[in-house]
């Protein structure tokens, strides 16, 4: 396996390939929109935005693993911080 890209969970970049690891991608609809499946529960977007579907693991997948949903509610907390810039 090539894993020279991504052995280290670098911050700097959001991650947002891996989003793929757990949707099946289809057609880019309009930029930024793809159709997208969840590999997890099969819920289907024509356009799914990325932050949509990272949304869709956060909050609302119930078939994903905790492990990745946790991931994922760091990511979308931390795209919310933006507005409120403040660490506790
Ligand atoms: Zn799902």
């Amino acid at each position: 396996m090539n894993s020279n890209e991504d052995t280290s969970q670098k911050i700097g970049g959001r991650p947002e390939k891996n989003i793929w690891k757990h949707f099946i991608k289809g057609n880019e609809k309009t930029p930024g929109r793809y159709e997208a499946t969840c590999k997890a529960c099969a819920k289907y977007w024509t356009r799914g935005k990325l932050v949509v579907i990272e949304e869709h693991l956060a909050n609302h997948c119930i078939y994903t693993e905790s492990s990745v949903i946790r991931e994922y509610l760091n990511i979308t907390a931390n795209r919310n911080k933006d507005d409120d810039n403040q660490k506790k």
